[in-house]
């Protein structure tokens, strides 16, 4: 696999190179993660990798060797120039200067899966970190045709987006993902294995796309309006919570719904299950 830590060295002295700290940029320099990353995505020839973030092109190279495609979105104009130097030669290197929050993933895949080459879309990425969370919302809410995106985040963000709902360490995000995927947490990464370091312990998860959904709300905005109001204050009751927010009229509206729907009035939010909120939201 070449030494990463020497060629990562190489292409920032080449290119003058100095990580843009309000980009998120810090660069994977171990192979061990860089191969876990990889072979944990399991991507195939008649695959489409969608790649956020790729700095330097050190994932890159690799996802380039085994899916159909690659397409790369990078923000930094600097890094575009290092990856179009890189990867000019590779006929199935597509490469993106936008930020991904603003890129129609829609369109994008529809325009790839036309062409008749691909079969299924991947996301592989170490996130920049001061976006993860809009990044992976964008993701799932906007119901990309995904089968999985395996992403590098920060660790305590990653153990909230996998937690189980109705389990410990959970927020409303939590329900979100839990929602669109079944989740893996795949490998804990210390800060050493990038440069320069930042400041929080890593963690990749894999969250595989679910082809059938495990609730079925009548309106899922408003349940999930719910989820995020009854976590504004998860520490108090759900009734209390609701009824201090608005979802529910008054108290006596919330003890009724909770009994009708056999729950303990004393419930607090991060006890229930997404199937209860569902519940609860259709009710309402
Ligand atoms: N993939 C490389 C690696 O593993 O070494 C770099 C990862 S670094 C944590 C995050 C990358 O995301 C940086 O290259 C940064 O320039 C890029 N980035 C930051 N904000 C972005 C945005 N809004 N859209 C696309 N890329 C962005």
């Amino acid at each position: 696999m070449g030494n990463i830590l020497e060629e990562t060295k190489f292409i920032m002295k080449k290119h003058n190179i100095k990580a843009n700290k309000s980009l998120g940029q810090n660069f994977l320099i171990s192979e061990e993660v860089v191969n876990e990353i990889v072979s944990c995505s399991q991507i195939k020839k008649d695959d489409l990798v969608i790649e956020i973030g790729p700095g330097l092109g050190t994932l890159t190279k690799f996802l380039l060797e085994q899916a159909g495609k690659v397409i790369c979105i990078e923000l930094d104009k600097k890094m575009i120039n290092i990856l179009e130097d890189r990867f000019s030669l590779y006929d199935n290197f597509e490469l993106i200067n936008n930020d991904v929050l603003k890129v129609d993933l829609k369109e994008l895949i529809k325009n790839e899966k036309e062409k008749g080459k691909i079969k299924n879309v991947k996301i592989v990425a170490n996130l920049p970190y001061y976006i993860t969370t809009p990044i992976i919302m964008k993701l799932l809410e906007e119901e990309l045709e995904l089968e999985s995106i395996t992403v590098m985040i920060q660790k305590e963000v990653a153990d909230r987006l996998i937690a189980i709902p109705g389990e410990k360490n959970t927020g409303a995000i939590t329900y979100s993902v839990y929602y669109y995927a079944t989740s893996e947490a795949i490998l804990e990464v210390p800060n050493s294995s990038f440069i320069p370091e930042p400041e929080v312990t890593s963690k990749v998860i894999k969250l595989n796309i679910r082809k059938e959904k495990t609730v079925d709300p009548q309106d899922k905005e408003k349940m999930f309006k719910i989820i995020k109001s009854a976590f504004t204050q998860k520490r108090k009751t759900l009734i209390n919570s609701l009824s201090n927010t608005k979802i529910f009229d008054n108290k006596q509206q919330g003890e009724e719904i909770l009994k009708t729907l056999n729950i303990n009035q004393n419930v607090r939010p991060e006890e229930l299950t997404l199937e209860e909120f569902a519940k609860i939201s259709n009710k309402l």
